[in-house]
């Protein structure tokens, strides 16, 4: 008889205890394996957790626990070997501690769908077949917004059922008969069989960098270098060196899919040594990727967040390119950073952690300032070009207005004409998709706000839709208002949209295109787009925050910030910190070769270092400036934050979960302590569920998160769930 520990989540909630069930079999059974329970009159997939033989009788068993377990039948063992190693399980728990996530949680973070303790796992293809949804008709007639929506996005081709956002407006599409589901078999992970490159041999500022790196006595260092320094053939050759003394590599950047020149830059130098773990990647090839990598039969591993938890072993070097990217955390439980488990795991397996960022993190600097970690810098450009000076444009100023735009001023207007004379390429910054912000009626001045979240819906020119940007409510675009009946419609604000239509009118002899998130929701599209731009078949790309990662475009002469305040009237003590980033990144965007490369800002607060110091890409002027701030305020990097919301459908019983912690956590007299709350989150509802949050500020939070635990789960037995972000990124 063995008595087993078996994790497992019950519907949307994960259980943080394990539970006890018996096996008759003979063999052990080895922990880390998926396997049917009985739970709560359902069959479920749990997660072994440990298994413990006995000899003990059945009878004597339940008499000792004093109920009597269900018997796990061999039948339901899934797994015939461990899904996870030590190592993992190891990183697991950690991250579940530090993270006050239930285990079960880190499972299903770290591994693909199709291995995943989840019942809908099992159904999950591991062979490769693809659904993709073919429009049949176009007619509009008795169909919902949302499957409009649907049909419209169909019109730029067929898609791929699992992107098709809303399931429902799908089957309503398919029942109408508009479109119809088509089976296709993928074709296999593509081999890479492109031609092989040879390293660049480094300049002696990225020469000195990677030796600076190699030789310091931190395990993890921090690489600033300023944009278009040269970080990625830096990070090519450490992993050349890594890779011929037997050691592999674990490359992690924000967003694979905006970061393609990584993967093949890594992929021309190492070929199919090259593991890419992409989340557009099917289940089933994803599955493929995962297995490969398990069996040692690759040395590189690329990719986002999560992929900081590849089963690839005899890590000797892990890389986190623009270590400052807020993507780098994950948005629910476990909240974890990639950057903190990246540091664990360099630990665990002995390997050297390299952080790099142009702007990096005033966490990572102020640890690198202190000698926690080492540190090395680019501060020049590859291409010996100065980094472009950017001109600040104030936008409250007459003499910088201009009579043909509202939201291009006059200096920009005239920039742009100049630069496309030359025959060089301007990329323009607004940081709000869709074309206006918001709608209102101008008679009776009823706003049209988002009914599940309250949120104000942006008109979607393109598609003719009004839109949640929050939780992804579609509705028409309404033909009255519903209030008094009226037609005049007020539109408020300016997106990507509108701008590139107004760019379009402005310069009617370029080509002009957009890039945002809703272009990029079809990724052959944004591709696209991208290698346009790069072979110079664009003149002027307009584009949200997407733009300005990391790109490499030889012949952009123009970087413009259209408006740099979006960022600073939201909420939250890093909104200073990622205002600043993005003005360096976006500057750092233009002059990247040949050409010297001008930036300009158009905003109304020019006297904000955030931007001031953006504009000037002063990092440590901005640093030091901002740790002050940081330090008055009682914020990350000199005090821990942690986050704790309530959830439950009615919105009292949250706000008293939150003052009752609240009180009892007082009482404790912990010290450098202080609780900031209710406060309701940027999310308030969630499925039909309110959220009262309480913020939580401490020198030293360990001491504090085991009482939080308590309390929490104290809470959860009564029916009201919790979420808890441990050094959340925005409060
Ligand atoms: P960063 O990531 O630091 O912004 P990149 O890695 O994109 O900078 O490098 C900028 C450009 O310089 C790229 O086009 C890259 O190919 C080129 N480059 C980098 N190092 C060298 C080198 N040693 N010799 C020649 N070109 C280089
Ligand atoms: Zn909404």
């Amino acid at each position: 008889m063995q008595i087993l520990s078996v994790l497992m989540e019950q519907g949307a909630r994960a259980l943080a205890e394990s539970f006890t069930y018996l096996y008759e079999g003979e063999e052990t059974l080895e922990p880390y394996i998926r396997l049917r329970v009985l739970f709560a009159g359902k069959m479920r997939i749990g997660f072994l957790e440990k298994s413990e033989k006995t000899t003990e009788k059945r009878g004597d068993i339940e008499k000792r626990l004093g109920f009597s377990p269900h018997v796990v039948n061999k039948e339901d063992i899934i797994d015939e070997a461990p899904i996870l190693d030590e190592n993992l399980v190891s990183l697991a728990k950690k991250v579940s501690e530090y993270y006050m996530a239930p285990l079960i949680t880190v499972f299903q973070a770290m591994l693909p769908p199709s291995l995943t303790p989840r019942t809908a796992s099992l159904k999950k293809p591991q062979i490769s077949y693809e659904k993709i949804v073919v429009p049949l008709s176009f007619d509009e007639t008795n169909l919902t917004p949302k499957q409009i929506e649907l049909m419209r996005s169909l019109a730029h081709g067929p898609i791929l059922k699992k992107d098709v956002s809303s399931t429902s407006a799908l089957e309503g599409c398919l029942k109408k008969g508009r479109c119809k589901i088509v089976l296709q078999e993928r074709k296999k992970r593509k081999a890479y069989f492109g031609e092989k490159e040879e390293a660049h041999s480094l300049l002696p500022m990225q020469k000195q960098a990677m030796e600076d790196i190699l030789s310091s006595s931190q395990n993890v260092v921090l690489l600033q270098g300023v944009t278009g320094s040269g970080k990625t053939e830096v990070y090519l050759h450490l992993s050349e060196k890594i890779l011929s003394s037997g050691g592999n590599v674990l490359m992690l950047v924000p967003e694979i899919n905006l970061t393609p020149r990584m993967v093949e830059y890594f992929q021309r130098r190492f070929g199919d040594q090259v593991a890419v773990l992409h989340s557009e990647l099917s289940d089933g090839e994803r599955y493929e990727e995962y297995r490969r990598i398990k069996r040692g039969e690759a040395s590189i591993v690329i990719g986002a967040r999560s992929a900081v938890f590849a089963p690839l072993p005899h890590i000797a070097l892990i890389i986190l390119d623009e270590e400052h990217v807020d993507s780098y955390k994950q948005e629910n439980m476990p909240h974890y950073h990639a950057r903190e488990v990246a540091i664990w795991r360099g630990e665990q397996e002995g390997a050297k952690v390299v952080l790099g960022s142009a702007t990096p993190s005033l966490e990572s600097k102020a640890r690198a300032n202190k000698g926690v970690y080492g540190y090395t810098e680019m501060k020049e450009r590859v291409s010996g070009k100065p980094l472009p000076q950017a001109t600040i444009i104030d936008m409250r100023k007459k003499e910088n207005r201009f009579k043909d735009s509202q939201k291009i001023s006059l200096p920009l207007a005239k920039k742009m004409k100049e630069k496309l004379s030359s025959h060089e390429q301007c990329l323009l910054l607004l940081n709000r998709r869709g074309y206006w912000v918001g709608v209102e009626c101008a008679s009776c001045g009823h706003l049209f706000l988002c009914p599940v979240c309250g949120s104000s819906l942006t008109y979607h020119f393109e598609d003719s839709l009004l839109k949640c940007h929050h939780c992804g409510h579609v509705e028409l675009y309404p033909k009255y208002c519903p209030i008094c009946g009226k037609v005049n419609f007020r539109r408020v604000g300016y997106g990507t949209e509108r701008l590139t239509e107004e760019i379009k009118r402005l310069f009617p002899e370029a080509t002009v295109e957009r890039l945002d998130s809703d272009v990029a929701s079809s990724k052959k599209r944004m591709e696209g787009i991208l290698q346009d731009f790069r072979n110079h078949k664009i003149d002027i790309l307009v584009g949200t925050q997407m733009i300005a990662k990391g790109h490499d475009f030889p012949d952009v002469g123009l970087s413009a910030l259209v408006d740099a305040d979006i960022g600073l009237s939201i909420p939250g003590y890093r909104s200073s910190e990622r205002v600043f980033n993005l003005v360096c990144q976006m500057i750092g965007r233009a002059g990247r070769s040949k050409i010297a490369g001008e930036a300009l800002v158009q905003t109304y607060n020019p006297q904000f270092s955030a931007i001031a110091l953006g504009a000037k890409q002063d990092y440590e002027t901005f640093y030091q400036k901002e740790m002050k701030v940081r330090k008055e305020g009682g914020n990350p990097p000199y005090r821990y934050l942690l986050l704790l919301s309530y959830l439950s459908h009615k919105v009292e019983r949250a706000e008293e979960a939150v003052f009752e912690t609240k009180e009892a956590l007082m009482k404790e007299d912990f010290p450098s302590f202080r609780a900031l709350g209710p406060i309701d989150p940027y999310y308030k509802e969630i499925d039909g569920r309110f959220r009262k949050s309480l913020l939580l500020t401490a020198k030293d939070m360990n001491p504090i998160k085991i009482k939080v635990k308590e309390l929490a789960e104290k809470y959860l037995k009564m029916g009201i769930s919790y979420d808890i972000d441990v050094d959340p990124l925005d409060s």
